[in-house]
């Protein structure tokens, strides 16, 4: 862990928070929302949702001018949960609760192909960035830090080894009642790991003045309780 730059002194309104497939960013990012009364936007739901409307549509993902045309279309809603069945928010893509399709193993496989794409990213970004402009914002994602949200008061980067990642994704697949392979999990995880970091447009990476927090022997509270007193810190 680094210690805060002078940028983080005042109390922040923009918290961002990256880090690579499964670090416990949307737990933690939504709990620690929660209780600053801060609104949580987890963007990586964002291109899920290009991406299961692209397959849904049956565009082929590899066309890369069908799918941006379709990010600029495309109307995504995040929503307060409105059924407790470990979803931390409705996903509503085109008007329709899409929550649990944009997990799919199909969607899984391909997001990270159309995430690459600028064009997708313009539109994505576009947008993310004008949902921060009202402030009181904890934004989840893998360039947040670095390319959306530059100025953000706050920058955490939550990283973990792949197999502790894979070992809680497994437990929650598990949890939902999905039979799954952790193999496979781990699998799934590099290979977006690798093509998220490697990509020419906005790849996964800690920002400069990011705050690094390795969550390998953290539980989701310890992690919570350690960016608190980060924002101790920051309080003027
Ligand atoms: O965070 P999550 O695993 O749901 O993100 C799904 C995918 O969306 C990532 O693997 C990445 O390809 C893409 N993504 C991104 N930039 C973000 C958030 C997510 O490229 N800010």
């Amino acid at each position: 862990m680094t210690a805060p730059t002078e940028a983080h002194k005042a109390f922040p309104r923009t918290i961002a928070i990256d880090g690579p497939a499964a670090s416990g960013k949307t737990t933690v990012g939504s709990l620690l929302a929660e209780e600053l009364g801060y609104l949580c936007v987890d963007t990586g739901i964002m291109y899920r949702a290009v991406t299961w409307q692209a397959l849904a549509e049956g565009i082929d993902l590899e066309d890369e001018e069908s799918v941006t045309k379709l990010a600029e279309q495309i109307d995504i809603d995040i929503l307060p949960r409105s059924v407790e069945d470990g979803r931390p928010f409705d996903v509503l893509i085109n008007g329709l609760d899409r929550t649990w399709e944009i997990r799919s193993p199909e969607v899984n496989q391909n997001v990270s192909l159309v995430s690459s794409y600028p064009g997708v990213r313009e539109a994505m970004t576009r947008q993310q960035r004008k949902i921060a402009e009202r402030g009181k914002i904890v934004m989840l994602g893998r360039d947040i830090g670095t390319v959306v949200l530059p100025q953000a008061d706050l920058k955490i980067y939550l990283d973990a080894s792949v197999e502790v990642r894979a070992k809680r994704r497994y437990a929650e697949e598990i949890a939902r009642g999905n039979s799954v392979c952790l193999n496979d999990v781990i699998e799934s995880l590099k290979r977006r790991d690798a093509y998220d970091s490697t990509r020419k447009v906005a790849p996964l990476r800690a920002a400069p003045d990011a705050i690094v927090i390795n969550t390998d022997t953290l539980t989701v509270p310890e992690v919570i309780a350690k960016i608190k007193e980060i924002l101790q810190q920051c309080d003027p």
